[in-house]
């Protein structure tokens, strides 16, 4: 079985990166799984610290582990967001396999610190550690931030210098949540550029990169939802940034969540008499699936990579 460390260096060489999913409970982690085992790809499966709350620790790993076991697959269990030494900590005893430590609201130097402390806990234990430099403006979950911050491609070698982290997320542009771009959609290549020249061995992350399919949106307002407005980044960059930049991996959450909403909303609208959640659950797992295979064979371009 492929490992992450092997991932690392691959991706960036041959002009793929990981989907980094993120999953709150049985139906969303299946429906990764299938899509994945579909697509023959690798992948990361992240739980933010509200899922972590909501699943309770000891759900998430036993979890993890059967589908590690059914699906035969490099899959990888990632803390998303972890704001704490702490929290880091608890993930890595659990047996995570990559934690993010995101200092991103603090100083730089409190940065440094903080992710500085996390990567020597980490790498004894074997454990990749992501860490975040810029703001992404956005909410997801515990993570909110009024504006976006660019990463400053000088600082992100410094920081990479000082703290030792194996991968980077960067703010070039994207943001968090389903509600991405009020003006101008625009994501920063040129600052892209720039850090990868400074930290050619950095593998690079994305955040806040859903594309927040308009057919999702649709089925959620049709169906009594009011989600006006809502737009994520196009696909066309999201694939640029994996296959001719050092972008290794990339986070999907709200694209899950819409998938999942449009399916339950569309079947309870359809079915008012049902009250058997299972059958709009199956078929939430095979929306999540699809979306997962077009995801991973279509934009991240890391199909048939195990
Ligand atoms: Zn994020």
């Amino acid at each position: 079985m492929k490992t992450l460390k092997f991932y690392l260096k691959d991706c960036n060489k041959n002009g793929y990166c990981l989907g980094a999913y993120n999953f709150i409970n049985m139906e969303y982690i299946k429906g990764i799984c299938e899509g994945c085992k579909a697509s023959n790809s690798p992948a990361f499966l992240s739980v933010s610290e509200g899922a972590f709350d909501y699943m309770d620790a000891n759900f998430v790993k036993a979890m993890f582990d059967t589908v590690k076991k059914e699906y035969k697959l490099p899959l990888f269990l990632h803390l998303d967001h972890g704001k704490s030494f702490e929290m880091c900590k608890k993930a890595i005893n659990y047996g995570f396999d990559s934690v993010m430590i995101d200092g991103s609201s603090l100083s730089f130097e409190e940065n440094i610190k903080l992710t500085k402390k996390v990567v020597e806990y980490a790498h004894k234990h074997d454990v990749v550690v992501e860490a975040e430099l810029g703001v992404l403006a956005g909410v997801e979950d515990t993570v909110k931030a009024d504006k976006s911050i660019y990463t400053d491609p000088q600082k992100a070698k410094e920081f990479v210098e000082k703290t030792g982290c194996d991968t980077l997320a960067v703010a070039i542009g994207t943001s968090h949540g389903a509600y991405k771009f009020k003006g101008e959609q625009k994501i920063r290549f040129d600052i892209l550029k720039e850090i990868e020249k400074l930290i050619p061995n950095t593998p690079l992350v994305l955040h806040g990169a859903s594309s927040v399919p308009q057919e999702y949106v649709e089925i959620i307002n049709q169906n009594g939802g009011e989600l006006q407005g809502a737009v994520g980044i196009p696909e066309k960059f999201l694939t640029k940034a994996a296959t001719n930049h050092h972008i290794f991996k990339i986070n999907t959450d709200t694209d899950l969540r819409l998938a999942y909403m449009s399916t339950l909303r569309k079947h309870m609208t359809e079915n008012p008499k049902n009250f058997d959640i299972r059958k709009a659950n199956k078929l939430a797992i095979e929306e999540i699936a699809k979306l997962v295979i077009k995801k991973n064979t279509k934009v991240f371009k890391c199909n048939d990579r195990i």
